[in-house]
């Protein structure tokens, strides 16, 4: 069942709004610009809520549309308020010379600022206002500059971190400075969580979003203060009077005003302080799982409704796949932005170190969230967080898990290499790249294994270099057995020593091999360099290259079938010498032909590639009597359970599958890549796989 705390990106439709929304549909589905006793139905329905909406918003005499969401709304704000400005500057009068808009604000008010700004012709400059590092709008630098200002746009509560803008602040700013300035305030998130009592501020413009309060996508409010200027964005039948045409949005109208009549009557959504005990529950839940946690923004100054935080050591992805494990959707910053998994800007704009950027989490919930809901997170959390420590991933690991053979660790742009012997707990480490040494460290200290040693194909300086940082990293527990008489690639003794690594059941032979240098290579001549043959009986061989891969003589320096593991992130830096086996066709198997795929296909193997931690968390739907093995794919290159030993057995079909299909999807095609014919994914992934019939755990709403 899933536990959905990522209320600020959107939420489910309210039961009474379902229902207010099918009643429009079904029997008041008049046009309100009908005069017959059907459209006059309709009318009244939207006065009605259009009424509600202006008690609840403390909106006064101010104008109240309705919108298709708050993107529209800051469209038409800044249409009119820039439409104005324009209308000044023809009759001679100072409009400054700036359209200002707070650093954290949604994408939609600066891609909208510099949209009409450039449509209009104005040629204002459109400048972000800084935020400190608790996410407040620098009122200094506003001071300063809000005298210059045509334009202020600053929202009410911000979307990634909650954190609530000082408005009376700003009010009093502005006003101090003598700011004829037009200002417009995002309340899309303070919906329902935030008094904002529009008509005491000298607010011009206020957009809201109905689908952040339990109403549908695409229904919206715009509030316009008695006498601010407007421009209608949509002409047409003069509906809204005049001021949006369109016949109306009724079903959304009409779940917009279930969902007010909730907010007003106060039986549905919990109070402020209720919501304030629900966000320390989860707080504390989330520091009890997460060794080391940092919250992005004061809890104290954010809306009860949403965390932001950042874990050290684990990237958002991570964190985000882990959750998602768990059935618990968060989310790595807005929903508009996930897709990119770029650092947030707005934690950017706060001026939070780099591993916080790239590695938050949002959570949030709406205010109908119950007791029940936020228990049953509180327990998922903690779920999470034991699943982490099992994969030695944060905290002392209660149970190691077994880690024989070869792990790929990559990030960014590179990987580094760990063959672990798990029988003598010894570890050796290739190419280590000081963005892995944490992680490295973790892992030897969590597994009991001692770093035996660290090769390198890179040349000494930088093997030197990269090989103290990594040692630096380590517990001197974890050294005891480091080799310390090597060459300078860190190869222990003689260029000819063949080391055993694993127990001789399944005995893993290393061997040093020497690239001679490359002049011709296209990047500009090669040094020589080692390379490094690791061997299993009866599957084929893997050379760590580093960044050689192409080099003309790995074909003459290695044995037949030889896998390249280099030093590109991801499965690519798996390869074959010469890439003439390449295996065509399509890898993509849907969830809905899944069946009938497994029984055309005898042996067929299904390989899940997701990461430990995501693999303790989640429950395997059925199978379909396929036999079943769990490899991540940061285990692809390993000899005895991955691409070597699948490729000694060419006719084994292989079924990849992981959260979403996109880990999987990159197995298959490079199984397919490295000449494995059987090879697919599982389109969709488990997300597709599961989500027949599936019931969801929300809020009793
Ligand atoms: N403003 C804020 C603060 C938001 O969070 C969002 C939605 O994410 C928007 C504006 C845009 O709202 P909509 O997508 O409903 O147009």
């Amino acid at each position: 069942m899933d536990i959905y705390l990522d209320a600020n990106a959107t939420t489910p439709v309210l039961a009474q709004a379902r229902h207010a929304a099918i009643q429009a549909m079904v029997d008041d589905y008049g046009n309100p610009s009908s005069i017959h006793s059907t459209g006059l139905k309709a009318k009244s329905l939207i006065d009605g809520v259009r009424a509600l909406a202006r008690r609840l918003l403390g909106a006064g005499d101010g104008q109240l549309l309705f919108t298709s969401g708050a993107t529209e709304g800051i469209q038409t704000a800044v249409l009119s308020s820039l439409g104005a400005l324009r209308e000044r500057r023809e009759r001679g009068e100072a409009i400054g010379s700036l359209l200002l808009y707070g650093a954290t604000e949604h994408k939609a008010v600066p891609e909208a600022l510099k949209h009409w700004n450039r449509l209009l012709g104005l040629g204002l400059q459109v400048q972000a206002i800084p935020v400190g590092t608790d996410g407040l709008h620098d009122l200094a630098w506003l001071a300063e500059h809000a005298a210059d200002a045509g334009l202020v746009c600053t929202m009410a509560a911000n979307n990634e971190t909650g954190v609530i803008s000082d408005l009376d602040g700003i009010a009093a700013t502005l006003q101090a400075a003598g700011s004829r300035a037009f200002w417009m305030v995002d309340g899309v998130q303070a919906l329902g969580k935030l008094p904002l009592r529009l008509a005491e501020r000298r607010i011009d413009y206020a957009p809201f979003s109905g689908h952040k309060l339990y109403a549908p996508k695409g229904i919206g409010l715009l509030y316009v203060r008695p006498g601010a200027p407007f421009t209608p964005l949509l002409a047409g039948g003069g509906q809204e009077g005049s001021l949006r045409s369109g016949t109306e949005n009724m079903s959304g109208i009409a779940a917009l005003g279930a969902v007010l009549a909730a907010l007003e009557d106060g039986r549905t959504f919990r109070s402020g302080t209720q919501l304030q005990r629900f966000r320390d529950r989860l707080a504390e839940a989330l520091l009890s799982a997460f060794p080391g946690l940092v919250f992005n923004a004061p809890l104290a100054g954010s809306l009860p409704t949403t965390l932001n935080f950042s874990v050290p050591g684990l990237p958002s992805r991570l964190l985000l796949d882990l959750f998602d494990a768990a059935d618990v959707r968060v989310s790595g910053g807005s929903a508009c932005s996930a897709a990119q998994a770029a650092p947030s800007f707005v934690l950017q704009a706060m001026g939070l170190p780099d591993w916080q950027t790239a590695s938050a989490v949002r959570l949030s919930f709406g205010p109908a969230a119950d007791e029940a809901f936020i228990a049953e997170a509180v327990a998922r959390i903690a779920a999470c967080g034991l699943a982490l420590r099992r994969s030695c991933l944060a905290g002392p690991s209660e149970d190691p898990l077994a880690s024989d053979g070869v792990l790929q660790l990559s990030a960014g742009g590179a990987s580094s290499w760990l063959l672990v012997d798990g029988e003598r707990r010894q570890a050796w480490v290739l190419d280590p790249q000081p963005e892995f040494n944490e992680r490295v460290a973790r892992l030897l200290r969590c597994h009991s294994l001692q770093l035996t040693a660290v090769l390198d194909t890179r040349e000494p300086t930088l093997a030197a270099t990269a090989r103290a940082d990594l040692l630096q990293a380590c517990d001197a527990a974890n050294l005891a057995q480091l080799i310390t008489e090597t060459d300078a690639q860190g190869w222990p003794g003689s260029t000819e020593a063949v080391y055993t690594l694993a127990p001789p059941a399944s005995a893993l032979q290393l061997s040093r091999l020497q690239l001679p240098a490359d002049a011709t290579h296209p990047d500009g001549p090669r040094a020589a360099q080692p390379v490094w043959l690791l061997q299993r009986e009866g599957a084929p061989a893997l050379a760590f290259v580093g960044a050689a891969a192409e080099h003309p003589a790995l074909a003459q320096l290695l044995p037949a079938g030889t896998l390249l593991c280099s030093d590109a992130p991801g499965p690519a830096a798996l390869r074959r010498v010469a890439t003439t086996s390449e295996a065509a066709g399509e890898p993509a198997i849907s969830p809905a032909t899944l069946a009938a795929f497994v029984r055309s296909q005898p042996g067929l193997r299904l390989v899940d590639v997701r990461e430990p931690y995501e693999q303790l968390l989640s429950d395997m739907p059925a199978l379909h009597g396929a036999e079943l093995q769990a490899l991540p794919l940061s285990r692809l290159a390993d000899p005895a359970q991955g691409a070597p030993a699948w490729l000694a057995e060419p006719g084994r079909p292989l079924l990849f599958f992981c959260r979403s299909g996109g880990r999987s999807q990159q197995a298959a095609q490079t199984l397919r890549r490295l000449g494995h014919p059987a090879a697919w994914t599982l389109e969709g992934g488990l997300a597709m796989w599961q989500s027949q019939g599936e019931p969801v755990f929300m809020p009793a709403i």
